[in-house]
């Protein structure tokens, strides 16, 4: 089965993301503002990209004094003038670099720098505003104030078709998120953040958009139950998230997937491995179950590696259940220069074993180039579209803020085994 490797989509070109989930992505940063990546480095104090993955692995020395210098150390990492890319380091006076002060996010080396980008700031000055707020309060996902805990589903799942229907059965979010705005973690968070405290609508704005991120993986893998027609009260289900990275593993509690079983109350059982190379230690590195997981509950484990490594070593020697589902959030192999090392024996395989498979992306062009990747390999593509449970929190383009945000889970694609080939009648 020697398929050739498919070339890129014409429009390929490597995008800087606020998200560097490998070495490639990482360093793409400095084409938009060179030397962001060192920046980077130097203020979250590692030497070179090989330390930065050890500290999201929990291995390295990364230590901060206190909180004001991990907030500072990570404002500093966003403090390039948006015009002209210039980074305190070339400027005659570093101090010179003065942030818009509707925002507080975005920053310019000279008035006339600030002038020229108005015209393309304005368009998402208060997405930015948003996004800098935002990307202070997940830090309280990190201390465990966050997420705010959920209801059971009062409704079938079926039924349950966007975030509003979601919301609908949560009641009223006071008395839950009251604790967490008045709680030490967010008085801390303010007093050492390089800016004032928000407005409490806005915190509370904000608090619902970083949890919609954390309960949007969950319900994305709900997603793909339903779309795949599996009935978890009729047997337990294994469903494996490939490409698994810190996003879904850093900090990552047992706990995590657990809106699942909210979902679909009394269910079977299900088990959720996650597989990846960049998966990070820490409780849920736990060896898969050989067979079901306990009834009515959400058992997460964790393996570091390829997948089909975790294939070969683990599914075929009988050491974990095979995937009744396999999902992925935004895999980027899109973007994988080397597509034949990581995910194509991953995408053959999930064709030649014919998942069902949902692979969820940050935005259309990433869906659009990911199709037609899929469709190169010949692969089943059933459905794709905005997807209902997409994050409700903006990211930012690190190294180009005025650029439309993306959210994490926006769109997805569903796709299962090979295309039919039309066979031609003699
Ligand atoms: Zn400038
Ligand atoms: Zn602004």
């Amino acid at each position: 089965m020697a398929k050739p490797l498919p070339a890129p989509p014409d429009t390929f070109a490597p995008s800087s993301d606020s998200v560097y989930s490998d070495q490639f992505g990482f360093y793409t940063l400095d084409s938009k503002v060179p030397g962001l990546s060192q920046v980077i480095l130097d203020k979250l104090k590692m030497k070179d990209y090989k330390d930065y993955r050890a500290a999201l692995e929990g291995k390295g020395k990364v230590g901060f004094h206190s909180h004001k210098e991990m907030f500072q150390n990570m404002e500093d990492t966003f403090k390039f003038c948006a015009c002209c890319s210039k980074l305190p380091s070339s400027l005659p006076d570093p101090r010179a670099l003065k942030r818009c002060i509707k925002c507080l996010n975005v920053y310019y080396c000279t008035k006339e720098c600030q002038r020229k980008d108005w015209s393309l700031h304005k368009k998402f000055c208060s997405m930015l505003h948003k996004v800098s707020i935002d990307r202070l309060v997940e830090w309280l996902v990190h201390t465990g104030d966050l997420p705010f805990s959920t209801e059971v589903w009062s409704r079938p799942a079926k039924d349950i078709r966007c975030w509003d229907d979601w919301l609908s059965m949560q009641g009223d979010l006071t008395s839950r998120l009251e604790p967490v705005l008045s709680g030490k973690n967010m008085t801390d968070l303010w007093t050492n953040a390089c800016r004032p405290r928000p407005e409490e609508a806005e915190l509370r704005d904000s608090l619902w958009r970083v949890c919609s991120e954390f309960f949007s993986r969950a319900l994305s893998v709900g997603l793909g139950i339903k779309m795949s027609h599996l009935d978890p009260y009729s047997r337990p289900l294994t469903i494996h998230l490939v490409g698994a990275g810190h996003n879904e593993t850093l900090g990552a509690r047992t706990t995590d997937m657990d809106e699942l079983s909210r979902m679909f109350p009394g269910h079977q059982g299900l088990e959720v491995v996650m597989v990846g190379p960049e998966v990070v230690q820490g409780p849920i590195m736990r060896p898969p179950l050989r067979a079901f997981g306990p009834r009515g509950r959400v058992y997460i484990s964790a393996f570091k590696g390829l997948y089909h490594q975790f294939w070969e070593e683990v599914i075929e020697r009988g050491e974990a259940a095979k995937p009744d589902l396999v999902v992925g959030f935004h895999p980027g192999f899109h973007a994988s220069p080397g597509l034949g090392e990581g995910w194509l024996p991953t995408l053959l395989l999930l064709r030649d074993f014919n998942i069902p498979s949902i692979f969820t992306m940050y935005n259309n062009a990433e869906m659009e180039n990911s199709i037609q990747i899929l469709i190169e390999l010949e692969m089943d593509v059933k459905d794709t579209g905005p997807n209902p449970f997409s994050s409700q929190k903006p990211e930012q383009v690190q190294s180009r803020p005025n650029k439309p945000p993306s959210h994490c889970n926006a769109f997805y694609i569903y796709f299962q085994g090979a295309l039919e080939t039309q066979q031609e009648e003699e």
